[in-house]
Parts: structure tokens; C-alpha cells; sequence
């Protein structure tokens, strides 16, 4: 009996293979990829079960803003969960969430005065564009049902989101079941000609933009663009000119405009929003990820007045926006939103932010000459690489190579969670990282690129 081995306690990531399917992910790669089971977080670090630590260079899928647990948003959130949970927002109301649209609408572009909550980000653009061809049915025009997306752009991944997503990866295989939204080529800067500047590039897109509206205008509810950075699609970057000159043409060809700020909000490009670095007011604005700090699901859309009155009148006149999801408005989730808020007021969050900025482009000079690197590209606390087989011609390295996983297989060897997009390695940390913090990821990404190339 007492040869009788004891038996071994499963560890957490064996019992997770056994019942959790995870996302974005071919889960036979876990008979090889490690899965982490992380037990403990703070500031920029998870801590594992084994002891080992990583550093969230790109902020938990880019929700986390301040940093895990930071101690405001753990204190609202305690304080909160001793007064009210959860209800439902129909037909009753709570004090985090009226004050979170208030607070929303003084810092939103001018004239987004009215918040709709849903729960993640996907939902908020379902939200937006529901609003948006509901609003055209209200003022007697139906036949605006379609939508112009960019070409590389990402929204969600539910159906109605998915339909609006330029990107193959999620795209292609559900493609059946998925509207057609009409294309506009991204102004995405490293698509410009040779010598062509990324603001030459944003304003010869522009003219294709105004060719479709030409055609379209008539079919069309909305565009839908992410503001300056489309993140999902591989962290492409492009000038604000592109914004200005596309709000001027939603305007002239009276078409919404919906700025998924899902990912880009929140100081994200070195603005609290991205859509202020061209002075425009987007129809509608959705917003997630890092509104409430990283802790908790939560999304608002944010839009006019304009819109809103067109839903406002007698019940009889079936008017009213029909969407709801069982949380919206979340009362811990809106604390922890309120918090987010409060942190960006009391702290000078976006002036740190410049200063990490600064480092971080720094750092990634080193790339500049690398054969293997065909672009560096930044926007406040978003810096990309893009890993390329041939600098001069830049042709890619072929997906199914999967340079980019070996990237982040080195980064889970030293500790840092990178997690490229195919070939484009990226670094979106939280805002409390330091910059010994940035050096010790750059300085990773730097290793873990030279065997991706090798
Ligand atoms: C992440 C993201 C979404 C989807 O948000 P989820 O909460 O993951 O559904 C939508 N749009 C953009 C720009 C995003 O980055």
C-alpha cells in the first residue's frame, strides 16, 4: 500500500484542456503551445501557478489601460458590490450608470449627447449599425440598409459585426452566413506608394470614398471606420487627414459616420479619443475594451441628438430602438468605468503616456535596418513591426510559416506575453509599464524576431 503512488493533482492547465475551449484558437496547438495558468495579476505582470511571471505587453487584448488591479478601480469595485449588483436597465436606472453617460458625453466629441450601453465591444457595433439603418427607416428612407467598411478593418466577430470585418482570418470561413458591406480601400499608410506620404496616401483614398458615396449614397446607412489605427487587421496605421476629409464626405452625401473607437479609445493613440486628433464628431462612437480599466465587460455607443430624436415619439408610431442585452449597463461595470474616468482626471495619464511613447519609438530604431523589417509604425502607445521575408520588395513571409508565433513562444521563454498578428509583432502595454519594462520588450520581441526570421 504504502508503493501505492498518491495521486497526482491535476494542474490547472491540465483541467483546463479537459473542459475550456478557448478563443481564436486551434486548440491542438496546445499539444504543444503551453496553456498559462495565471493565478494573480498587478500593474503590468501576470503571475502564473508555476511561479513564473509575465509582462502584458499588450494589455490583456488591449483592455487593460492602467495597469491589473489598480487600486482605485479594486476600491470602487468593492464599494460598489456593498450597494448594487446588477439590474436590468429597463424601466429603472442606477447611479453609475447615469453618471457614466454624463461623464461620457462631457468628454466625447462635442455633440454626442445620448449613451446606449451593451456589453462588449462587437454588441456596441451591432448597436450602432441597428441605429444607424433604424434611424434611416424612421425618416421614411428603408432602402439605406447597406454599410461601407474598410478594407483591412476589424469590428467584432457576431454576425452583424463579422459582416463589417475586412480581415480573412475571421472573415472567409463564415462568409455564407454575412451581409456584404461595400469596401473602401484603407488609407492604411504602408500600403502607399513608394515615397508616396501616409497624408498623400489618406487624401488619394478619399477620392475613392467619395466615388463609391457617388454611387452608393443612396443604399448606404453608414461608414464605419476605426479611427487612425486598425488594430485587429494588423495594428495599420493612417493619417487624421483621412478622418476629416471622410466626415466632410458623410456630410455632403448625408451618410452616418461610426467610429469604432473600441480599441483606439481611452488614450490608446495619445488622445483620450482617437477621432480628436481631426477635430471631427463622429454619428456614433463605440466604445469597450478599455472603458472600465480591463476589469469588466461593458461597451456605450455614444450619438446626437439628431439621432435620437428620431426615435422619440408616441409608442404608436413604432419608432422605438428595439436591442437589449440582459446586462447592459452593468452596475459594477459601469463603477469600474467611472473609476477609468476618474484616473484620466486626477492623473496626467496622457502626458506619461507621451513620455513611454517617446521611449518606445526610440527603442524600436534598432529595427530600422533590419532585412527582415519592412515598417515600424507608431501611434502613442502603439508600436508595430512588420516582419517581412524580403525588405526591399517587401514580400511576406507566407502565414502558415507562422513566424509570428515563434515570436511569441520566445516572449513566453523570457516572460513577456507578445501575441504578433501573422507577421506583424506589436507592443500595446498597459500605461503604468516603465521604461526598464518597455527595454525588457523590445529587447525580447528583438530576440524572438531574430529566430522568427532565422
Ligand atoms: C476588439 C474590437 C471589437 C470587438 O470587441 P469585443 O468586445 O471583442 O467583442 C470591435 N471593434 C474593434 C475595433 C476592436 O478592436
Amino acid at each position: 500500500m504504502s508503493n501505492s503512488p498518491v495521486p497526482q493533482k491535476l494542474s490547472l492547465a491540465a483541467r483546463d484542456l479537459d473542459v475550456v475551449w478557448h478563443p481564436c484558437t486551434q486548440m491542438h496547438d496546445h499539444e504543444t503551445i503551453p496553456m498559462l495558468a495565471i493565478e494573480r495579476a498587478e500593474g503590468a505582470w501576470l503571475h502564473a501557478t508555476d511561479g513564473r511571471s509575465y509582462l502584458d505587453a499588450i494589455s490583456s487584448w488591449w483592455t487593460n489601460v492602467f495597469g491589473h488591479r489598480h487600486p482605485r478601480i479594486v476600491a470602487g469595485l468593492k464599494d460598489q458590490l456593498d450597494r448594487l449588483d446588477h439590474i436590468m436597465l429597463a424601466g429603472m436606472t442606477h447611479e453609475p450608470a447615469v453618471a457614466l453617460a454624463e461623464q461620457l458625453v462631457r468628454l466625447a466629441p462635442a455633440g454626442l449627447s445620448r449613451v446606449f450601453y451593451a456589453d462588449n465591444g462587437s454588441s456596441a457595433v451591432e448597436v450602432a449599425l441597428k441605429m444607424s439603418f433604424h434611424y434611416w427607416r424612421n425618416q421614411g428612407r428603408p432602402s439605406r440598409n447597406r454599410f461601407i467598411a474598410l478594407s483591412g478593418g476589424y469590428h467584432g466577430e457576431t454576425i452583424g459585426a463579422l459582416s463589417v470585418t475586412d480581415v480573412a482570418l475571421y472573415r472567409a470561413t463564415y462568409a455564407p452566413l454575412l451581409f456584404t458591406p461595400i469596401l473602401a480601400p484603407s488609407p492604411d499608410a504602408y500600403l502607399g506608394e513608394i515615397g508616396e506620404s501616409a497624408q498623400e496616401h489618406a487624401a488619394r483614398r478619399l477620392i475613392d470614398m467619395r466615388a463609391l458615396l457617388e454611387r452608393h449614397a443612396h443604399e448606404v446607412a453608414a461608414v464605419i471606420v476605426e479611427p487612425l489605427v486598425q488594430c485587429a487587421g494588423g495594428m495599420r496605421m493612417y493619417h487624421a487627414d483621412y478622418l476629416v476629409g471622410l466626415r466632410a464626405l458623410c456630410d455632403e452625401f448625408e451618410v452616418h459616420l461610426i467610429a469604432d473607437e473600441i480599441a483606439v479609445g481611452f488614450g490608446r493613440t495619445g488622445s483620450l479619443f482617437a477621432c480628436e486628433q481631426a477635430a471631427i464628431s463622429p454619428d456614433f462612437m463605440c466604445l469597450s475594451k478599455g472603458l472600465t480599466g480591463g476589469t469588466l465587460p461593458l461597451s456605450a455607443v455614444l450619438t446626437n441628438e439628431a439621432v435620437h430624436a428620431a426615435f422619440y415619439a408616441e409608442y404608436s408610431a413604432g419608432k422605438a430602438f428595439l436591442h437589449s442585452h440582459s446586462y447592459t449597463g452593468n452596475a459594477l461595470a459601469c463603477r469600474a468605468a467611472l473609476e477609468t474616468l476618474a484616473i484620466f482626471n486626477d492623473e496626467p495619464v496622457l502626458e506619461n503616456n507621451r513620455r513611454l511613447a517617446a521611449h518606445l519609438g526610440q527603442r524600436l530604431l534598432e529595427l530600422a535596418d533590419h532585412p527582415h523589417v519592412a515598417d515600424i509604425r507608431q501611434t502613442g502607445m502603439i508600436a508595430a513591426i512588420e516582419l517581412v521575408r524580403e525588405r526591399k520588395t517587401r514580400s511576406p513571409f507566407p502565414a502558415n510559416e507562422r513566424r509570428g508565433l515563434r515570436v511569441y513562444l520566445h516572449g513566453l521563454e523570457r516572460g513577456v506575453i507578445l501575441r504578433p498578428l501573422g507577421n506583424v509583432v506589436y507592443f500595446m502595454p498597459p500605461y503604468c509599464v516603465t521604461t526598464a519594462e518597455i527595454d525588457l520588450m523590445v529587447e525580447v520581441a528583438i530576440e524572438g524576431i531574430e529566430r522568427a526570421v532565422a
